[in-house]
């Protein structure tokens, strides 16, 4: 489905959301309110929301519309307060500007990127997507820290959390960067990796924040 216009968008995902908290009533408060009344009329007109009993209600499609902006919605907080650490008052706003815009398949790929979590930050549901059902055995995450990969295990680096950036340099200066190929060869005392031939030891504080996507043996071939 096209994208709607923003401030449909918001009507039909604060009708959701009051619908999920079991508050009915909010219906009723966008038809009093002037600023709605033209936005609820257009998503009336659009088969997305239907009259009942002097009440506003999604229809089906309404509900499924509401439904894919809710996930995109608290898929983005996911991704930009655990992975890219965005203040939290800063989330909100991102998250809901995303939400408007990110395409199905990104927004399964970005799901699957985070291991297809049940719960946004404030414990709120994510309405699951295809690649959840998918997924419903392997819940590894695509992208691991560098501290849940097995020893032996080897692995690219996909990025590097910025909490760790004034280390950046040190870091790269051994290589470690996104897009090394690596093998964990210990974890304790310290880990080390192997890369580009080299042995590297790495804090534990520092390798909670390398993420990695391991690459399993029969990946290696080619
Ligand atoms: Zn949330
Ligand atoms: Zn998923």
């Amino acid at each position: 489905m096209k994208h709607l216009p923003r401030e449909c968008e918001n009507i039909l995902v604060q009708v959701w959301s009051a619908h999920e908290k079991g508050d009915k009533s909010l219906g009723r408060l966008f038809l009093a309110h002037p600023h709605a009344v033209p936005v609820v009329d257009e998503l009336l007109r659009a088969g997305l929301l239907e009259r009942l009993d002097g009440e506003i209600w999604l229809t089906e499609r309404g509900a499924k519309a509401a439904r894919e902006l809710v996930r995109r919605n608290r898929l983005a907080e996911v991704l930009l307060q655990q992975i890219l650490e965005v203040q939290p008052e800063r989330v909100a706003v991102n998250a809901c500007a995303w939400e408007h815009v990110l395409s199905a398949e990104v927004t399964d790929t970005i799901c699957t990127f985070l291991g297809h979590p049940r719960h946004c930050p404030h414990g709120n549901t994510i309405p699951p997507g295809p690649c959840c059902a998918k997924s419903s055995r392997t819940v590894t995450p695509l992208v691991q820290p560098l501290t849940t990969l097995p020893v032996g295990g080897t692995a690219r680096i996909t990025f590097i959390a910025p909490r760790v950036s004034r280390r950046l340099d040190r870091l790269a200066a051994l290589g470690v960067v996104p897009g090394t190929k690596l093998v964990l060869k210990q974890k304790s005392p310290a880990y080390v990796i192997r890369a580009d031939q080299t042995d590297i030891a790495i804090e534990e504080d520092v390798a909670k924040d390398i993420f990695v996507r391991e690459i399993k043996a029969e990946e290696e071939g080619g």
